[in-house]
């Protein structure tokens, strides 16, 4: 099992960059671009480290900009202050320095609660990035996903299911979600079973609207969205949606697709999507040897 990092960023080329490093280090990023996301998100789905861009809060005020992200830092730490018995915080969190700030406030910025400060540029410092994201989840105790059981607080999506059974009725088919069934209207579960069978191949990975093909039906993600709600806890995000119009379904979720079930499917649409996926896992398997 893989980390779950909370990037928190406005920028969406830092996104991208440090969404490709906790990727390349075998974990999955959940990005959001506020502080009031970031709270939301430790709120309710928790996660085991976060990486804090001090660029999230630059909008002119009176005070300055290193004030600011100290507060920012501050208001997140206040989420979980939690420190283990070697005195480390139990939910890291790296902050991410401007280029031209000094390094004159770490003080601070440790007081405020950063486990570790790397500054901009990001590109120049992967190794850098990734050894410290290393070290701040070994200092928590967090050396692989297992321990952070331990430590999460309140983690309501863990443990959701989503089964995609293929079972139809008239112009619809069913899902079980936690084993109670429920269904969409056919033309959503192609979508549905699209973002089921992106998050078996690469669980956390995004797919664009193109892949999803709903680029002439922008409402059915939110219909879906409804659709799976109805089977979770409040505050539960079942498919997510990043800032470029991208979905995903949550990376907590345990998901399983009856592909013989389907294969039989009525829609040709359905039938070929399987047939894809089918051969796709046939190349897999040859590469594996
Ligand atoms: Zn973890």
């Amino acid at each position: 099992m893989h980390h779950v990092l909370l990037l928190v960023t406005p920028d969406p080329a830092a996104a991208r960059m440090l969404r490709g490093l906790v990727e390349s280090m075998g974990d999955v990023a959940w990005e959001v671009a506020s502080i009031d996301e970031a709270r939301v998100a430790l709120a309710q789905k928790g996660c085991c480290g976060v990486i804090l861009d001090a660029a999230i809060d630059e909008e002119p005020g009176p005070r300055d900009r290193a004030h600011r992200t100290l507060s920012a830092l501050a208001e997140l730490r206040a989420k979980d202050a939690r420190r283990n018995a070697a005195g480390s915080f139990v939910l890291p969190i790296l902050l991410i320095a401007p280029e031209d700030e000094s390094l004159d406030d770490s003080d601070a910025r440790y007081a405020a609660g950063a486990s570790a400060v790397v500054r901009k540029p990001l590109a120049a410092r992967r190794e850098l990035l990734a050894r410290k994201i290393e070290a701040i989840l070994g200092r928590a105790g967090r050396e692989d996903h297992a321990a952070c059981a331990v430590n999460a607080v309140n983690v309501p999506g863990r443990g959701v299911h989503l089964a995609l059974t293929g079972a139809r009725t008239r112009g619809r088919t069913g899902f079980r979600m936690n084993a109670k069934p429920g269904d969409v209207q056919n033309g959503h579960f192609v979508v549905l079973l699209r973002l089921a069978l992106a998050h078996g191949r690469r669980r956390g990975g995004w797919s664009s609207r193109a892949q999803l093909g709903i680029t002439r039906n922008p409402e059915i993600p939110s219909r879906l969205r409804a659709a799976l709600r109805a089977f979770v806890s409040p505050g539960y995000e079942p498919l997510e949606a990043d800032w470029s119009g991208s979905f995903r379904l949550s990376p907590e979720m345990t998901v399983e697709v009856d592909l013989d079930a389907l294969e039989e499917h009525s829609l040709p649409v359905v039938r070929k999507i399987v047939k894809e996926e089918r051969e796709l896992r046939a190349k897999a398997r040859k590469r594996a040897g």
